[in-house]
């Protein structure tokens, strides 16, 4: 059982969003952000520095479009992190990665705190079934085999590799999304996190996060039950999403998501980007290398939850 953590200012508990830029658009950002500012929130929207030039299994805006990028400029002046989402939305090489690392740090002031990969790029790091170690390797290939007809191996950590960024990922980013839960409370299912594995060295720290990919699923996760658990518990959630899928319907806002943000906003909670939470629980833990134990019980954790929830792409 971990020790609870004393939230600042005497919080209750933490909670953001990791919002992933896939299918983005200028109008989805201004409306779920002008929505989420109102209500106090302050989370972590990721993005892609680069337009690329191939076709992407799932695309989106990019920093590359103008109005886009003064959108997300906003955000960044309102309190809102920028989180990176590998350099473009289809694989990349080194050379391009570097660019888009580059090009982050030019229009943000810094290189990225919080980073996730995205779906199909083969530059991502430990992803696909390097996620996992041993036999359950072996269960994940045969799962994705059967699903996607691929075992989507990733190189980005892969030394030697054209698409290997493993040196760039450990000398300029901080944390990085590895497993997804369906708890709200994201410590609780992953109670050593940030959390620093020795056998994926070029990862400074990892975080979990909890399911809500979707409208969907994001609304069963952080229904009012579930809330007032999170606040009982004294934990914290980063939930991972993708703001364009399906919050938005005719220009309007999710009804029930609506619903469940205004009650949890007016929540004693701390409502801070992802590397706020992941700053304040590694300064008041320390540095922390998980054991081999420790890894073998998330992994099947997650692996049966990937197996229970076929809703998700995390
Ligand atoms: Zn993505």
């Amino acid at each position: 059982m971990t020790p609870r953590i004393d939230w600042p200012e005497g919080k209750d508990f933490a909670f953001t969003i990791f919002d992933d830029p896939d299918g983005d658009s200028v109008e989805i950002l201004e409306v779920v952000y002008s929505f989420l500012r109102d209500l106090g929130l302050r989370t972590t929207k990721a993005v892609w520095p680069i337009r690329g030039d191939g076709t992407p299994k799932v695309g989106g805006a990019t920093c590359e479009d103008e109005q886009y990028l003064k959108s997300v400029l906003g955000l960044k002046e309102q309190g809102f992190e920028i989180g990176f989402h590998n350099a473009t939305y289809h694989t990349s090489t080194r050379e391009q990665t570097t660019r888009g690392l580059e090009i982050f740090q030019q229009l943000f002031g810094h290189d990225p705190y919080s980073i996730a990969n995205h779906t199909g790029c083969r530059e991502s790091i430990y992803w696909g079934n390097a996620r996992v170690s041993g036999v359950r390797q072996l269960l994940y290939n045969t799962l994705n085999l059967r699903r996607n007809g691929n075992t989507n191996l990733s190189q980005g950590h892969i030394e030697g590799s054209p698409l290997f960024w493993g040196d760039l990922c450990r000398e300029k980013t901080k944390y990085v999304r590895n497993f997804v839960f369906g708890d709200i409370n994201t410590f609780k299912a992953c109670p050593v996190m940030p959390y620093h594995d020795p056998v994926r060295p070029f990862v400074n720290y990892w975080f979990a996060s909890s399911e809500g990919a979707n409208v969907d699923s994001f609304n069963v996760t952080v229904s009012e039950a579930n809330q007032d658990r999170l606040a009982r518990e004294g934990g914290a959630c980063i939930m991972y999403t993708h703001f364009a899928s399906k919050f938005l319907e005719n220009g309007r806002l999710n009804e029930r998501f609506k619903i469940l943000m205004k009650r949890l906003s007016k929540m004693n909670g701390w409502f801070v980007p992802v590397n706020t939470l992941l700053d304040y629980v590694l300064r008041t833990r320390g540095h922390y290398v998980i054991t081999q134990r420790e890894r073998s019980a998330l992994e099947s954790r997650w692996m049966w939850h990937k197996i229970a929830n076929t809703r998700g792409r995390s």
